[in-house]
């Protein structure tokens, strides 16, 4: 049994018992959504396991130690995921007849609403756009020590042929891992000197006016999609933090990426950050939720199914995060029928079940081996915010009080069995059966949950 929480770990890709820099300063940096779009249901899978980590985390250090951020990104980011391709903003733009900058409010705000809904928390959902003067100094920083070189009319990028163990996420033997990339990639955009460089700052088009673009140093232009999340969590975590995390696509090159550039400027004492967690995908028919999925795999289209965002929520807790898990309406359906049966159950001093409960979530987040205590023992609603954050029984919340003659009858009960009292102990069983209650027992405690009809 462990009190300690312990994460898989991508940069050392193994289990690792969780130290934080300060125990009064956890601080958390979560990669979040392109606001061009509204997040389908794998998008919220991943932001279900972000909400969770930080649930944990204030569950162990308390809300006021643990500092969580998400940030919004709403432009850089590119079509294709590299330097080619086209600003997504700027294209669903076009697509929509309106501007880059109403679809990336639109899309933030209904963003926000949707993780609401879910009950997912952050401390701080920092826009892209707001801090394009920190993703500046920072590609400034770069250029000073010589990192960077220009390609004319197109942008200024990183020459990661000078980074000794770039693409360190991708373990075994990131240097042999680099040669296939750079033999197995294309190069998206001429000039590059190694398929694996990247933009850290794009130049606006001549030919072209951008909406979203700003006046730099060197050319009018807009951030490469990586430089933000450098810039947004040194300025609200510090040059160093805990935790960072987003989807396993992110590995290979965004936070290959995000890590060149902290450890090549303001963070050379390396590691950057501590811990890297990944959450693997949700997949529909063996492939990956895309956004072509449209809007049949949204919370919108969810609800009007008559599915609560808290089913949702139990589904995504039926898989480990770091498991594939498969999407389909069958499986959903499963999830609203076993989270019916949870039974919430009262106020008691079952404070050892409470310790169970937590070990699975210290456990690198099982949240499949809980929900199994959880069917067992039943949903406590009492002592701790985490189990209740779960938020798989909160509108089942108001139903129970056990009085306390049943109490008194279950505690003899339980006695009794540890007296070896059996003939007791069952002639009780019958007295809470008909009283409508049964017991349910682990080896060193027991909780009360109303008789199943
Ligand atoms: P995006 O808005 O496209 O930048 O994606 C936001 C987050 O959702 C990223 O961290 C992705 O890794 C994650 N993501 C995208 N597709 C899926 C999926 N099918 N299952 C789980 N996570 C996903
Ligand atoms: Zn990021």
């Amino acid at each position: 049994m462990t009190n300690k929480l312990h994460i898989y770990n991508t940069l050392t890709r193994q289990k690792e018992q969780f130290q934080p820099i300060d125990e009064n300063d956890i601080r958390i940096y979560s990669c979040g959504p392109t606001v061009y779009s509204d997040p389908h249901l794998g998008n919220l899978r991943y932001f279900f396991f972000c909400g969770l980590l930080g649930d944990v985390l204030r569950m162990i250090y308390g809300s006021e130690h643990v500092t969580q951020v998400m940030n919004i990104t709403d432009v850089g980011h590119l079509t294709d995921d590299g330097d080619a391709g086209e600003d997504k903003m700027e294209k669903w733009a076009r697509r929509e007849g309106v501007s880059a900058w109403d679809i990336a409010k639109k899309y933030e705000d209904n963003f926000k609403r949707y993780i609401e809904q879910l009950h997912i928390h952050f401390d701080k959902l920092p826009k892209a756009t707001d801090h394009i003067e920190e993703q500046i100094a920072i590609v400034k920083m770069l250029e000073e020590k010589w990192y960077t070189y220009e390609i004319d009319q197109d942008g200024i990028y990183m020459n990661t042929s000078k980074i000794a163990d770039y693409g360190k996420l991708m373990w075994p033997n990131y240097a042999k891992h680099i040669e296939g990339l750079q033999a197995g990639a294309r190069v998206d955009v001429e000039g590059k000197k190694n398929a694996t460089d990247f933009a850290l700052w794009k130049f606006s088009p001549e030919w072209q006016q951008r909406q979203m673009e700003w006046e730099s140093p060197r050319w009018k232009g807009f951030p490469g999609w990586h430089i933000e999340c450098n810039a947004m969590s040194r300025k609200y975590l510090g040059d160093h933090f805990d935790i960072h995390t987003g989807g396993v696509d992110h590995i290979p090159v965004h936070h290959s990426d995000e890590i060149a550039q902290a450890e090549c400027s303001y963070a050379e004492d390396k590691p950057w950050v501590n811990y890297w967690m990944h959450a693997q995908f949700l997949n529909i028919g063996g492939e990956k939720v895309a956004k072509s999925a449209g809007d049949d795999l949204s919370l919108p289209a969810i609800i009007a199914k008559w599915y609560t965002p808290e089913d949702l929520r139990y589904f995504f807790l039926q898989a480990h995060y770091r498991s594939f898990q498969d999407f389909s309406w069958e499986a959903l359906a499963a999830a609203k029928k076993g989270r019916q049966k949870l039974q919430i159950i009262s106020p008691g001093d079952e404070v050892e079940l409470l310790e169970q409960f937590r070990e699975d979530l210290l456990d690198d987040l099982n949240t499949p081996a809980l929900l199994a205590k959880l069917h067992k023992f039943g949903v406590p609603k009492w002592l701790d915010d985490t189990i209740r954050k779960l938020g798989i029984g909160q509108d089942k919340i108001e139903e129970i009080i056990i009085p306390e003659e049943i109490k008194a009858l279950a505690e003899k009960r339980w006695e009794a069995k540890q007296a070896k009292d059996y003939a007791m102990a069952d002639e009780l069983r019958d007295e809470l059966k008909a009283a409508g209650r049964e017991m349910r027992e682990g080896k060193d405690n027991y909780s009360v949950v109303p008789l199943e009809k």
